[in-house]
């Protein structure tokens, strides 16, 4: 067997077609991956039994994925052979009772006891160089979700950085200072004010705690562009890129029915339901409609509370 090279494997992985339709996520196969690469990383064993993973799946599809009537965990299993790096076992018996659309069923996968493997030269080849996971985990992370929920993924698929953690945040510093424009600009159009709740802090001279977020990710194709960004507190960034926030047409802040809490969420986050967010200087763009409302039919959890206003 030969062994396939650092390059080629990264490719292998760059290259999965996700399903894409009008713009919409689906982050399905990079979800069943980092949980593959995460078992692999805790050494764990090699196979993920569908059966097992399928709860597993749906759950993370439910947090991180887009907002869907319902979630579909058996396609990304099935569907991952057809980019080269991932076998399912049993396949003979599933393939007798696929669907018109050429899809497993998840009784099926279910039913056959069906486990899902990377194949035999990605494996190995991970095996052997095991810092390769986490470029491959980091580059997966770049391409489909925000930096904001990049360590909270990562927690979620119990997935470690074990190997050269130094080379991951080298490589995240040297990511950030690619593009200081668009950060200061968006910091700077909006007064260097949080656009929900005002937050102005500074240590000495420095900004700290506020931060220029893309309405459409820089993951699904989002420009660097003034009218893509906002600027927010730490706080108020994290829960918009999580969609407890959004923004509606006239620029109003939503916050979604799921968002609950006892201690200072009604004052730090639902006493600005419903308001206007605030506008960048006057002159510069405002929030670009198609940004807004990509973020949320993609990213909101709705349905939003009510607006009494
Ligand atoms: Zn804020």
């Amino acid at each position: 067997m030969n062994t396939l090279s650092d390059d080629q494997i990264l490719a292998a992985f760059r290259s999965i077609r996700c399903w894409s339709r009008s713009d919409q996520r689906a982050p399905h196969k990079p979800l069943l991956l980092l949980l593959a690469l995460a078992q692999l990383q805790r050494k764990s064993g090699r196979s993920l039994s569908y059966c097992n993973v399928e709860p597993r799946l749906r759950q993370l599809l439910l947090e991180f994925g887009p907002r869907r009537k319902t979630q579909h965990p058996e396609h990304p299993f099935w569907r991952l052979q057809n980019d080269g790096i991932w076998i399912v076992d049993s396949r003979d018996s599933i393939r007798q009772e696929l669907t018109s659309s050429g899809d497993a069923t998840a009784d099926s996968l279910r039913r056959h006891q069906a486990n899902g493997q990377l194949t035999n030269p990605i494996h190995a080849a991970l095996v052997e160089r095991p810092e390769l996971v986490n470029r491959i985990v980091t580059d997966l992370l770049d391409r489909n979700f925000p930096p904001s929920m990049h360590e909270t993924l990562l927690d979620a698929v119990d997935f470690q950085w074990i190997y050269e953690k130094r080379r991951y945040e080298k490589r995240t510093y040297e990511k950030r200072m690619r593009d200081p424009h668009f950060r200061e600009e968006i910091i700077r159009i909006y007064e260097h004010r949080c656009a929900v709740c005002g937050f102005d802090g500074r240590l000495g001279l420095a900004d700290i705690g506020l931060e220029a977020a893309h309405i459409k990710w820089l993951a699904a194709g989002g420009p660097d562009a003034s009218d893509n960004g906002i600027a927010l507190c730490v706080l108020h960034h994290v829960l918009f890129d999580r969609g407890a926030l959004s923004i509606d047409e006239e620029l109003r802040l939503l916050v979604s029915k799921d968002l609950h809490g006892q201690n200072h969420v009604e004052t730090l986050i639902l006493a600005y339901s419903g308001l206007p967010i605030r506008k960048p200087q006057p002159g510069e763009p405002e929030p670009d409609t198609r940004y807004t409302a990509w973020h949320r039919r993609e990213v909101f959890r709705g349905p939003s509370r009510a607006i009494t206003l």
